[in-house]
Order: structure tokens, then C-alpha cells, then sequence
């Protein structure tokens, strides 16, 4: 079954990123390659290059410069994950080392790994199997904090109320 995240995140950061550019659709590798050179994209210290990435409603993988904004990178649109992305690159051949589904504008469940695998796999390219870090997001139900779960302690860190084990981010749509 696939699912699609809405946008959940503030309303200030919806508007700030009105105008800036969408995320590239990757079919190729080809497609990656043309943006890495046409983005000037650098290597960082560990020889990988970092991206933020979505996968869109159409299942293609959409990249943006490292620290945009998911919403931007998504062009405002629901998404089936979002997250970070690092690649390897060695002689003209590219490959996911690490991914991530951290995104807190859109929250995606650790499930849409499916969606990102199936994505890769039409490119294709080599990638972990997995998330290799995985995030669990839940809204506190009291004080409406978004919370970031660590160690399976399903408690909001605001204010110490159980967090429910459903995803649950986008109630309190209103939430700024
Ligand atoms: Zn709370």
C-alpha cells in the first residue's frame, strides 16, 4: 500500500521556500551525474556527497542541495519519503552508502523504505537495503511538540506525556 505524506511543517517555512527551486527527478544515473556537475555538488569530508532528497507521487527520486528544505525539494507537493541521502562515487560509479528518513516537515513513517527502495532500483543504483539511520516521529498529544523518538522512550521530551506507538504528526494541522 502506498502512503503519501503531507507537508506538516510551519507555515513560515512553506512560505520562505515559495521560490525556490524544485528538486531534479533522477531516472538515471546519467541524471545524477548531470547533477552533481550542474549543482557543483563537493564531496564532503568523508568522500560522499550529501543531498536531501524526496521520493514524489510518482515514485521518482528528487534531489536538492544538502540542508534545503523537503518542501522545497518537493515543490510543495505530498511525497511517499523524504529524508537525507549519501552517495559514493568511485570511477563513474555511484552508490547510496547512507539514507536517512529524516524530514521533519513531512515526518515520513521508517514503512516508506519500500518506496525509496523501489525508486533506487529504477535508477538503478547499489543502495544499503534499509534506512541506515531510521527516525520515528510523533506529535505529543498534550503540548503538540513534534518529538523525535530515541531508544523505543515513547515519552514527549516537553513535557513527558506518552507518545502514541501510531504516527499520529499530522494531527493539529494548525500547529505553528
Ligand atoms: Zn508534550
Amino acid at each position: 500500500m502506498t502512503r503519501l505524506f503531507e507537508y506538516i511543517g510551519t507555515d513560515n517555512i512553506r512560505l520562505s521556500v515559495a521560490d525556490c527551486p524544485v528538486g531534479v527527478r533522477i531516472k538515471s544515473v546519467n541524471d545524477l551525474k548531470n547533477w552533481i556537475n550542474k549543482t557543483m555538488q563537493k564531496p564532503d569530508t568523508r568522500g560522499l556527497i550529501a543531498a536531501t532528497f524526496v521520493v514524489d507521487s510518482e515514485g521518482y527520486i528528487r534531489l536538492a542541495d544538502r540542508h534545503s528544505e523537503h518542501i522545497a525539494c518537493a515543490g510543495g507537493k505530498s511525497i511517499l519519503s523524504a529524508g537525507e541521502i549519501f552517495f559514493s562515487y568511485n570511477k563513474q560509479t555511484f552508490e547510496v552508502v547512507e539514507i536517512t528518513n529524516q524530514s521533519t516537515g513531512y515526518c515520513p513513517e521508517a514503512g516508506s523504505w519500500s518506496q525509496v527502495e523501489k525508486a533506487l532500483e529504477q535508477i538503478p543504483l547499489p543502495h544499503p537495503g534499509n534506512f541506515t539511520t531510521e527516525f520515528i516521529f510523533r506529535r505529543c498529544p498534550v503540548c503538540r511538540q513534534l518529538n523525535i523518538v530515541k531508544d523505543d522512550l515513547f515519552l514527549c521530551a516537553v513535557c513527558n506525556t506518552g507518545l502514541p506507538k501510531i504516527w499520529n504528526c499530522d494531527c493539529y494541522r494548525t500547529y505553528i
